[in-house]
């Protein structure tokens, strides 16, 4: 194990990529705060050097208190992973504009939350690393994901502002694309038909072997490059996704 001290905040950390950070970021004894709403599933994770907390990333003052909080015990957060996400899929011409609102709410406002809590310590310590969950989607259009691609081109594009405005302050800010990966992301979606079409696509193909720990661990490699090295963008998808 190497000997790592350095705080890592992880959102979503109940389930998929982020569960997998939180896994493999723990072997090597980072320090770890990981935040979801179904705290009790990263608690049972047992992992050392880990704070858990129930947190919704909507709401930016109990995320805050969290950071504070792990920061008073691990020292300043020198990697923030805003990787808490949903996706809702659905034709926009019919689908609930509750769902819509959700998506921006959690991928977009929740991505900003984790930024701005953090940033202006890295600004002042002139060292720190930002990685933000985007998609595919956040650079590519796909049936029936308006929504979902604008919360991720969303996601994509504020991070292109402000990896331009940290990188005066040596501050990485990067973004992973991820293709899609067999998760829990697509159970929230609401129309069966959708769900459906979107397993027929990836079994036709033959897009079902990348899984949620290849992502965690290309995430850990962007990160453990050299600070001066900034991975700013990684589109990781199956290789047999066609799209
Ligand atoms: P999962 O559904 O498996 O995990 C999503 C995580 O986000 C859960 O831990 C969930 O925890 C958390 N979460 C959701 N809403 C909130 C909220 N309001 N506050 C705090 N945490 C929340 O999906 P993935 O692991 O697949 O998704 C992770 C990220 O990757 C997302 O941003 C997703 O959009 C993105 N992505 C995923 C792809 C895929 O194919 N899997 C492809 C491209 C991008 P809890 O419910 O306990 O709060």
């Amino acid at each position: 194990m190497k000997n790592n001290n350095k705080l890592i905040v992880i959102t979503g950390a109940s389930s998929g990529f982020g569960l997998e950070m939180a896994k493999e970021f723990a072997k090597d004894g980072y320090s770890l705060l990981l935040l979801a709403r179904r705290v009790e599933i990263i608690e049972a994770l047992d992992l050392p050097n880990t704070m858990c907390r129930k947190v919704d990333v909507t709401n930016k003052e109990e995320f805050e208190k969290a950071v504070r909080e792990a920061e008073a015990k691990f020292g300043t957060t020198d990697l923030m992973i805003n990787n808490a996400g949903v996706m809702l899929l659905g034709d926009l011409s019919i689908q609930n504009p509750e769902e819509w609102k959700k998506m921006l709410d959690v991928n977009v406002m929740g991505v900003m939350n984790g930024m701005q809590i953090v940033m202006n310590d890295m600004k002042a310590k002139k060292c720190g690393t930002i990685i933000n969950v985007s998609s595919i989607a956040g650079v590519q259009p796909f049936g029936n994901h308006a929504a979902y691609c604008a919360s991720k081109f969303g996601v994509t594009g504020l991070t292109r502002v402000v990896r331009g405005e940290l990188s005066p302050f040596n501050v990485r800010v990067l973004s992973i694309m991820p293709g899609a990966v067999k998760t829990e992301l697509l159970d929230h979606t609401t129309d069966q038909s959708i769900i459906d079409g979107y397993n027929e696509w990836k079994e036709a193909v033959g897009a079902v072997n990348i899984t949620a720990n290849d992502v965690a661990k290309t995430i850990k490699y962007a990160y453990e490059l050299p600070q001066a090295v900034s991975l700013r963008e990684i589109i990781i998808t199956d290789t047999k996704q066609d799209a």
